[in-house]
């Protein structure tokens, strides 16, 4: 597997090669893999009068021309779909086998976003339920916010771009995005494909960006939106500078998976190495806290620690491979600090806990107490905490004595409960009969607490990404 020696961006639908500053990692070998251009304020700020240009003709395509040219790119990333799986494998470190399940996300994304494109409904509203509104006639309809600004993670370094990309399409707002510096050629790829249709001139750019060029998309008031994925660290301080634009965070968590009292453990424990240790537990809503029912704790314990000592770790280009390296050596570090710290504090390793270089085993804690890193803080790397609980109560409570609100897990088979949690939980998401990490791409996702506002799944960023324009008509 390899990439192309280098990569241009684009500047306002065109393929651009102003330099190739920007140095890709393989991550797992940790050789350069590839070269991007680094866009500076210049060319960032002419992105941006570009897609100001560009919102009249966006807001005027006319919606079959929308879902066409998301059809178009669905096609062309089916035909791509190995080269783009390669990409990410190289440039994330993310198994080939997920990669590959992350270029279907991709699909699956434009694929939903082609057939809401036809569907920017409105409505029709009596007026008349105050007597002085007697003859007249409301109605609304949607309309795009106009040119958006994205700034992407690097661990879905194609889906979470999609998320942005598909919906601003499919509702007609032009855009200016900034991938994530780590991990930059999955939304490059995004734009060879945009480039081959006809969107109208300046309809979107894809930069990667030096920090000074980064922040015009925050602070500039042309862009009328910016919608945000990455951590809280970084997301809160750049709303806080995003003038009058509006803003949408998709931050990170710690979440909470619950098993309770007649779960099925063989199938629950299954579903928590997948949402623990998928792609080395980087990804927002990897469970990190387990909290088992007392009476099955112990049996939950040591089949989940049996199943993860058989995880397949290393070189993410092995078919075989469930767990591949942390994005970079640092984040290794900080990681194995942190089950080092818990470990002082008296936590005890069940399994895992070693470190080698940008390897770091999947890794089962328990005795841990609340105020350690890996309990409070967001691990983002392939380590879960297990306790126990008494009652469903307790673990509710436990399960929102966090900052963080994303998503929860809980495998129960009691209605009751469901509703309780649904009711009840200070979360984006319930999961029943599964893991918090479970998410299709349709659905509303986002967060509340520390994890964000706004929510996407491409319907409801459609409707972040657009306002509502009231018509009023007197009619007597
Ligand atoms: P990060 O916050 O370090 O970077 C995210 C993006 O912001 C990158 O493109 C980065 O270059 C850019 N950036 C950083 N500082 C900036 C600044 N001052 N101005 C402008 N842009 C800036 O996050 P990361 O390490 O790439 O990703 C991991 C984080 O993302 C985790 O916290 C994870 O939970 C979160 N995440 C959240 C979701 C979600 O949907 N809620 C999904 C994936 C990842």
């Amino acid at each position: 597997m390899s990439l192309n020696k280098n990569y241009p961006a684009y500047l306002a639908n065109k393929a651009i090669s102003p330099n190739f500053d920007l140095a890709v990692e393989d991550k797992f070998r940790q050789t350069e893999a590839t070269k991007v251009p680094l866009a500076d304020v210049q060319i960032m700020n002419e992105a941006i009068a570009r897609a100001a240009e560009a919102a009249q003709p966006m807001a005027e395509l006319p919606s079959y021309r929308r879902q066409e040219v998301l059809q178009y790119c669905v096609k062309r990333f089916e035909e791509r779909t190995d080269e783009f799986a390669e990409a990410l494998c190289i440039e994330a470190g993310k198994p080939i086998r997920d990669s590959r399940g992350e270029v279907t996300r991709l699909i699956d994304t434009f694929r939903v976003a082609a057939e809401e494109s036809t569907r920017m409904l409105g409505e029709v509203m009596p007026l008349d339920i105050s007597a002085r509104a007697t003859g007249y006639r409301g109605m609304w309809k949607r309309v795009p916010i106009g040119p958006c600004s994205f700034i992407t993670p690097f661990n879905f370094p194609l889906n979470l771009v999609a998320h942005k990309v598909a919906p601003a399409l499919a509702v007609g707002c032009p855009f200016v995005l900034k991938p994530a510096s780590k991990t930059p050629v999955g939304a490059l790829l995004i734009g060879e494909v945009l480039a081959e249709t006809d969107l109208p001139p300046g309809a979107f750019s894809i930069l990667p960006a030096d920090r000074e060029a980064a922040d015009l998309l925050v602070t500039d008031d042309r862009l009328k939106k910016l919608s945000f994925t990455g951590s809280q660290d970084v997301g809160w301080k750049l709303k806080a500078r995003a003038g009058k634009k509006k803003v949408t965070l998709e931050l990170g968590g710690n979440a909470a998976c619950i098993i309770d009292e007649g779960t099925n453990l063989e199938d629950a424990v299954t579903r928590i190495i997948f949402g623990a240790f998928y792609q080395s537990g980087q990804s927002c809503v990897s469970v990190q806290r387990v909290l088992i029912h007392k009476n099955l704790y112990e049996k939950a314990v040591a089949l989940l620690c049996e199943k993860v000592s058989q995880l397949k770790a290393g070189d993410p280009q092995a078919e075989e491979t469930f767990v591949g390296p942390i994005i970079s050596e640092k984040d290794a570090e900080r990681i194995s600090d942190w089950i080092e710290s818990a470990q002082t504090a008296g936590a005890k390793v069940l399994v895992g806990g070693q470190r080698d270089g940008i390897m770091v085993a999947p890794t089962i804690l328990a005795d841990v107490p609340k105020d350690q890193p890996v309990c409070a803080k967001e691990v983002f790397g392939p380590v879960a905490v297990v306790s126990s609980f008494d009652t469903f109560d307790d673990a509710l409570a436990e399960a929102n004595d966090t900052d963080f609100g994303l998503q929860v897990g809980i495998f129960t088979r009691d209605i009751q409960k469901v509703m309780q949690a649904w009711d009840t939980m200070d979360v984006g998401g319930v999961i029943i009969g599964d893991v918090p990490s479970w998410r299709v791409d349709h659905m509303p996702y986002g967060g509340v607490k520390e994890s964000g506002i706004g929510r996407e799944g491409v319907r409801f960023a459609m409707q972040d990404m657009s306002e509502i324009r009231n018509l009023v008509i007197r009619s007597v």
